[in-house]
């Protein structure tokens, strides 16, 4: 039998059905699959160093001997850290660990062993030191001084030479390649080369490039980091060129009506607000539906320019809903759309999963009957006996909590409507070029006058007394307050626990304050009776879980204090921080931490300091924590890469970008004999909806 790609992975020599299992465990079912289990690492064994000679930021490869394996905990974390001692003849380093690899792994490691290691070496407080380097024994025949061995991830019982051997055999045996997915021309014009051949040197690296490979920089890496974007681009060209093709409601700008609305607001819009707002009606009236995406600074005002669409929806005969992340938000928009809309004959309602059958009801039957013109609630909205008359215009608020899916069910209920969507997180351009590749973008890049800018401090947690007599002080000015822990989901329960203790300790330590407590398991009216109180004043200090996070607007607020901020990503915390400095007061930001913090840990609450910019923070974290982190979700599409790293790559993305769309352009239903194996990955990919987009 002739060997493909696609046969199964049991017909490899030496494979049998029982190590076939094992690698199925791991998505290896087949040939290409194995072929598709890239290096980790690459060791280079002609430019081994000694540990004295090593500079921070080298990915190297050296050969030590093992001193000692320990484990202790950090301060009073739960968190173990484990310490592999190593040195040469020159000196002495630690390789830590913040988690165990798999079970067993340290037991493997003992002292006067000889191992090799390879890895990125950190600064840690002016120490050198490899943070999960890989870590192995040094095998006996091991004597090859000139080589560059590719390093695999060990799999159950098969180590990192035996995956080698076996890509190997496969590669040798491997009779029939299918052609390129990549048609000729594109391979050309972008430099790259054959994919059978860009494989084979990634398990097989020439020797003398070890640098390169080891830098992922090789001309094999930056084709396989080419084709994963290329297909993702390419899928969301698609998508973008089939929005062109959909017919929509035309939504005529109504001068009058708007102007109408305007001057009753109690304040001008800002020049980048009178901007988004231009290129939204731009897109409803096109006749096409709008696909577009608002970032904007937190208290940017991107609610407002939502709205006025909204109204411009009602004034050409159609409906609009919008759809916010949580209960209080979405409260918080219906009151408010109350305020700026209904004195212009817009009938508004809300719909959240606590809203009582019969008036649920009621509101269908009145949306049904085209008698509600702006529908707000939370993901309630996309359950199918919401019916609209004639749905006109989308809203999405705070985007990145909704996938794409939860888009498209919002798509069935109108024939084609527009879509707008928010993100308070501002996006780096490499993400917003991936994940929303298929959107248009308008940036609201101004806040509205006369804020004042958010004072941000750093402060250990011995330093507590101090913050809270300073929140005191505010407290006595008539200001209020949020308090916030960090609930992160493996540890759930304990965090709640210890919210709500800290919460009942302050309630004892400052009787005379009143504190609120709000978090996530409490059920929608009880949060919602805490937030109105805590919006009238009535409570002073609000406690909370992260479920303030996104958009609540409570201008008398003026300081928060973020405990364990060492825990939450940067942009995270620029959303919390962002719930201050809405009013007219100076307002302040205290970041509390715990000393056993790392040196990252550091950085990150350095930068928040600083910089109150949220596209900046925005990138620094995406740098920092990766773009799976950074989205907070699995489903942003970004899981898919397994090379690619929308960073360091961002040059090769921006060319897989302009092939996509330059395929689509000469081809743009993709039925050229040299794109059929384009249209099949597509197909294979993403389904028939990434083809029914281009027809
Ligand atoms: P975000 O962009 O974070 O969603 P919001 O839409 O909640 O911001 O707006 C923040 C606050 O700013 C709200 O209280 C809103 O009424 C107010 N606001 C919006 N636009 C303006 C403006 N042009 N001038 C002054 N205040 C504004
Ligand atoms: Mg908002």
């Amino acid at each position: 039998m002739a060997l493909k790609p696609e046969t199964s992975i049991q017909y490899l020599k030496g494979v049998g059905p029982k190590l076939g299992a094992v690698l199925s465990k791991r998505g290896i079912n087949t040939l290409g699959d194995l072929l598709d289990f890239y290096p980790r690492a690459y060791e280079d064994r002609r430019a081994a160093r000694t540990i004295s000679s090593l500079q921070p930021d080298e990915l190297v490869s050296l050969k030590a001997e093992v001193v000692r394996v320990s484990s202790y905990q950090l301060g009073k974390s739960k968190r173990k850290i484990y310490d592999v001692t190593i040195r040469d003849a020159t000196g002495l380093i630690h390789c830590k660990f913040f988690r165990v690899p798999y079970k067993g792994y340290f037991d493997r490691f003992q002292p006067f062993q000889q191992v090799r290691v390879i890895g990125k070496v950190t600064d840690y407080k002016g120490k050198k030191e490899f943070h999960h380097p890989d870590l192995r024994e040094v095998e006996a025949e091991e004597g090859v001084e000139d080589a560059l061995i590719p390093i695999y991830v060990e799999i159950e019982g098969l180590s990192s030479n035996k995956i080698s051997r076996m890509i190997q055999t496969a590669i040798a045996q491997i009779e029939e390649w299918p052609t390129d997915k990549i048609p000729p021309w594109v391979l050309q014009k972008h430099n790259l080369i054959p994919h059978k051949k860009a494989i084979t040197l990634l398990h097989e690296p020439p020797p003398d490039q070890g640098q390169l490979y080891m830098d992922q920089k090789s001309e094999a890496h930056r084709r396989v980091i080419f084709e994963e974007f290329f297909w993702l681009e390419l899928l969301l060209a698609a998508r973008k060129a089939g929005f062109k093709k959909e017919k929509a409601p035309v939504i005529e700008l109504n001068a009058d009506y708007q102007d109408q609305i305007r001057k009753a607001l109690p304040f001008a819009l800002t020049g980048a607000q009178e901007r988004s707002l231009k290129e939204i009606f731009g897109d409803l009236v096109s006749g096409h539906p709008m696909h577009r995406l608002v970032q904007g600074d937190v208290g940017s005002g991107k609610t407002l320019v939502a709205f006025l669409a909204a109204a411009q929806t009602y004034a050409s005969g159609f409906q609009s809903c919008l759809m916010a992340p949580t209960e209080i938000l979405a409260e918080q928009h219906a009151r408010n759309a109350e305020k700026f809309l209904a004195p212009h004959g817009i009938k508004i309602a809300s719909l959240t999963g606590k809203t009582k059958a019969a008036e649920r009801r009621e509101i269908l039957a009145a949306l049904k009957a085209g008698e509600i013109h702006f529908l707000i609630g939370t993901h309630a909205l996309i359950e199918a006996d919401v019916e609209f008359q004639r749905l006109g215009l989308v809203i999405i608020d705070e985007q990145h909590r909704f996938g794409v899916s939860q888009r498209m069910s919002l798509k069935q209920k109108g024939e084609s409507p527009h879509f707008l969507i928010m993100t308070a997180t501002p996006i780096p351009r490499t993400l917003a070029m991936t994940v929303y590749g298929d959107l248009e973008v308008s940036i609201i890049d101004e806040l509205p006058p006369g804020r004042t800018p958010i004072q941000t401090r750093m402060a250990f947690e011995t330093k507590r007394p101090q913050v809270l007599q300073f929140l005191m002080e505010q407290l006595k000015k008539g200001r209020q307050a949020y308090v916030i822990y960090p609930l992160v989901e493996e540890s759930e329960k304990i965090d709640l626990k210890n919210a709500i203790e800290e919460y009942e300790k302050l309630c004892t330590q400052f009787p005379d304050i009143k504190f609120g407590l709000l978090h996530g398991r409490m059920k929608g009216d009880e949060k919602e009776a805490i937030m109105q109180e805590f919006r009238v004043g009535n409570i002073q200090v609000l406690v909370s879980t992260t479920v303030i996070e996104v958009g609540v607007d409570v201008p008398n607020a003026n300081m928060i204090i973020i405990e364990h901020s060492e825990r939450f990503g940067l942009s995270q915390l620029h959303q919390l921080r962002g719930r201050v400095g809405r009013g007219e007061h100076k307002s302040f930001c205290i970041l509390l931490m715990g000393y056993a913090v790392s040196e990252e840990a550091r950085l990150r609450t350095q930068f928040m300091e600083k910089t109150t910019d949220g596209f900046k923070i925005a990138e620094f974290d995406l740098e920092m924590r990766g773009p799976g982190e950074f989205m907070g979700t699995r489903q942003s599409g970004l899981a898919g890469f397994k090379m690619a790293n929308l960073v360091r790559d961002f040059e090769i993305l921006l060319k897989a970008r302009e092939a996509a769309m330059a395929v689509l352009q000469k081809d743009p239903q993709l039925k050229f004999a040299e794109h059929k194996a384009l249209r099949e990955q597509l197909l294979r990919t993403h389904g028939p909806m990434a083809l029914a987009a281009i027809g």
